[in-house]
């Protein structure tokens, strides 16, 4: 009887031959133990999704050769991969074979755009399944032959069969009562010892019209598989070893934080900080289980678990950037200030969908961060007849992300003691219990960066 976890590996982990060998290996490493057997989900390989979708766009734009010139280009790409990965004849045939109908299909795709000159929803999504199924046809095939020596079998599983979804083509939510009764049967191959391999980002609705669930996707669907067998674990294999105190690029000391909350992960990522998209792995921290961040370039790198609670994480996750950002200072055209005034600014912000990243409000001005100089001229527009506006651009903001800066004396003085050099033009704290914003000079960051990466995490 074994437990499952679940190992979902995005598209660089898995663009050519050596990547998907370090696949295999990891899936031997960290997924295969005694009394734990793996569901492997995979994206397709990189770069494959944008080819796909450039398809679709040649072929309504009636060039149908470069169409189908890519589509050849995408063969030649995926043989090579089955080529290099030098499997035994009889494997690299199968699976040559079954590249070769996916190919023909997307002709046949790319035919039926060119006859009724659309390209629906529906078609749109049967094409972009193309790049997970074949990622997965091959590494299914070649972990088999890879196995068999251990006597382990290993099936593919068309996510189609089990990955219910709505009819909502191209951004489809999934049914998870649905997919928790189908995937039975692959979890009692699992417990029974087997490993499994499936796409992410496709499913398909309950009529088997094939879906998708929105670029990215994988993530969320390697978390609803997770939740639907009751997974040990969820772990998602990327390019960067788990949630990093700060970008390591800026920072050379920066570290993966062993345990991180979600909600601090979610902050982490908010405040511009290049973790997953937390919301695609909510469902499954909330549901419970652990979801880890890891390296397929640095599989012996322990990662960061995602919990429920910060119960156990350390009072100080991280340091959040975001560049490049604006400043917009609204003041009242009144003499005194008025309670309208605020309630025009934020209907102005709903109106247009914009989340500031900071806020501060005083009695007779309001200074907003703003994610981009679109957001800026959206929000200058709609107020300037009424208040008296200045911007500025070229600011970072940085935050400090964690759950003990709440009740933690001294950490705003600490901080602040870290950037007394720097000009500090807005400040923001309190909102979020776990974060405190400030905004400078963009071309101050790596400065400013680093002297607070210094007081908090390696002094
Ligand atoms: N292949 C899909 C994409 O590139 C899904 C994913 O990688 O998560 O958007
Ligand atoms: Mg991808």
């Amino acid at each position: 009887m074994s437990q499952i976890v679940v190992q979902k590996f995005g598209g660089t982990s898995v663009q050519d031959a050596p990547a998907m060998r370090r696949v295999m290996e990891i899936v031997k490493q960290h997924g295969i133990k005694r009394g734990i057997r793996p569901l492997v989900v995979l994206s397709a390989c990189s770069g494959v999704t944008n080819s796909l979708i450039r398809i679709g766009e040649l072929a309504m734009l009636k060039k149908f050769d470069e169409a189908h010139k890519t589509i050849t280009e995408l063969d030649q790409r995926h043989y090579n991969i089955v080529h290099d990965l030098k499997l035994s004849l009889r494997v690299e045939q199968e699976a040559a074979l079954e590249l070769r109908f996916i190919w023909r299909e997307l002709r046949t795709l790319v035919r039926g755009i060119e006859l009724l000159g659309e390209l629906t929803p529906k078609m749109k999504d049967k094409l972009l399944s193309a790049g997970e199924r074949a990622s997965t046809t091959i590494f299914a095939h070649a972990l088999r032959e890879h196995l068999s020596k251990k006597s382990i079998a290993v099936h593919y599983c068309d996510a189609r069969d089990f990955f219910i979804t709505d009819s909502a083509f191209t951004l489809a939510r999934p049914q998870i009562g649905e997919i928790t009764k189908r995937m039975k049967a692959h979890a009692k191959k699992m417990i029974g010892g087997a490993v499994c391999i499936t796409q992410g980002f496709i499913g398909a609705t309950k009529r088997g019209e094939t879906t998708t669930i929105g670029r990215g996707g994988s993530d969320f669907s390697a978390a609803i598989m997770g939740i639907a067998i009751a997974a040990k674990e969820i772990q998602i294999w990327t390019d960067v070893a788990g949630i990093y105190t700060c970008d390591p690029r800026l920072v050379s000391e920066a570290y993966a934080q062993p345990v991180v909350s979600f909600v601090d992960a979610s902050t982490m990522a908010f405040f511009g900080a290049k973790v997953l998209h937390p919301e695609t792995i909510g469902p499954a921290v909330e549901a419970g289980i652990p979801v880890r961040v890891l390296s397929s370039k640095q599989p012996t790198l322990k990662g960061t678990t995602i919990l429920t609670s910060s119960e156990g994480t350390s009072g100080i996750t991280g340091i959040a950037i975001k560049r490049n950002i604006a400043l917009l200072k609204i003041c009242s055209t009144e003499l005194v200030p008025v309670a309208t005034s605020l309630a025009m600014i934020f209907d102005a912000l709903s109106e247009h969908k914009i989340i500031p990243l900071a806020t501060s409000l005083s009695f007779d001005n309001a200074i907003f961060a703003l994610d981009s100089a679109e957001e800026l001229s959206k929000l200058q527009s709609a107020l300037r007849d009424y208040t008296n506006l200045t911007s500025k651009q070229g600011r970072a903001l940085i935050t400090l992300v964690g759950h003990g800066l709440e009740y933690s004396a001294g950490v705003a003085a600490r901080l602040f003691s870290a950037v007394k050099k720097n000009n500090c033009e807005m400040v923001s704290f309190g909102g979020s219990g776990n974060a405190i914003s400030l905004v400078i000079p963009d071309d101050e960051i790596e400065s400013a960066v680093r002297r607070i990466h210094k007081e908090f995490f390696t002094s």
